[in-house]
């Protein structure tokens, strides 16, 4: 959600950026993708639709065994977990998606990223809790906020750990270390200044905060939210202002392109971009990071996108590949 109702800040950025913007870029994925024969490309999505699942190369046993995914590491394949197990046991690779940070291949091995799925579903029964202010350097601001749901109920915290999840699913298997601010694994929160200092304290070579916005019905599309320059007490984003804008123009390229949405209708003048200064969670970050709001929740046609697995997926897969170009992979 869009944490108050102030506009964002002008965006006087965008117009010194030296870099071309992120419409006008290429993914080397989007490239191949191109290529593929359209028939490939149609059974391509038809695996999607079929399995739910991203990209080939993903190791196969998080989509076919989901009960030993949500068993956590140790429960190895599905051929028995009553085996006495043997030394040799541990080399199934195949169950890295759980494994704690085993030594990993692909475009990704040895990066880091942090992923802050936002708001939390016990939110709404620990008011008082998340009300409380904290200290973001250049003001108090709530501890956190319960953020929005759909017409219909669906929580944005639901929709944000669903998001987070698939994603680090994906970077996990281009070899990334992925650390989450939270996985529903505490009753409320974090703060948003815990979250920002999760992504500090882990060296993230990028941190992403997943959301979705709660405006009025009419106003559609994402947009990426990139730190503004700001300096005071223990905030000073001078840094991360300008790769922060790479990794969002690369993660906004690449989401227009995975979900085939638009940039907001409503913000950003059509760029699907918007500094903002007023956010916790970026002015207290020390490294690369961006927002993400995904669409709108009060809006129909993008709740009906939002609350579709296989469009989250999607989602997912943008993100991901806007943060494989950001880090070179
Ligand atoms: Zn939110």
């Amino acid at each position: 959600m869009r944490y108050d109702d102030s506009p964002p800040p002008p965006e006087s950025a965008a117009s010194v950026s030296p870099d071309p913007p992120w419409y006008a870029r290429r993914s080397t994925l989007a490239v191949a993708v191109a290529a593929l024969a359209p028939t490939a490309l149609a059974g391509w999505v038809l695996t999607q639709v079929l399995t739910g699942s991203g990209p080939g190369g993903q190791p196969p046993q998080p989509k076919a065994l989901p009960a030993s995914h949500t068993a956590g590491a140790g429960a190895g394949d599905a051929k028995s977990s009553t085996t006495t197990p043997s030394p040799a046991a541990p080399a199934s690779a195949s169950t890295s998606a759980s494994a704690p940070a085993a030594p990993s291949k692909g475009p990704l091995a040895g990066r880091t990223v942090v992923i802050d799925p936002g708001h939390n579903t016990g939110n709404f029964k620990h008011t008082s809790e998340i009300d409380r202010q904290v200290d973001i350097g250049t003001n108090r601001k709530e501890c956190d906020t319960t953020g929005t749901t759909t017409n219909s109920g669906y929580m944005e915290a639901e929709f944000t750990l669903d998001v987070s999840r698939r994603t680090r699913t994906l970077l996990e298997s281009k070899g990334a270390k992925v650390v989450f601010t939270h996985d529903a694994d505490r009753p409320w929160g974090p703060c948003i200044d815990e979250r920002a200092r999760i992504g500090n304290e882990a060296k993230a070579d990028a941190v992403v905060s997943v959301h979705a916005d709660g405006v009025s019905a009419g106003n559609r599309g994402f947009h990426i939210i990139l730190p503004a320059t700001v300096k005071g007490g223990a905030a000073d984003t001078s840094k991360i202002v300008g790769p922060s804008r790479d990794l969002g123009e690369r993660i906004a390229g690449n989401f227009a392109r995975s979900t085939g949405s638009a940039p907001a209708n409503y913000l950003g003048s059509g760029t699907g971009l918007v500094v903002r200064d007023d956010l916790g969670g970026l002015n207290l970050s020390t490294r690369p990071k961006v927002f993400i709001e995904c669409g709108n929740m009060r809006d129909a046609k993008d709740a009906a996108q939002l609350t579709s697995p296989e469009w989250r997926q999607k989602a997912a897969e943008g993100i991901t590949n806007g943060i494989v170009g950001f880090l070179g992979g």
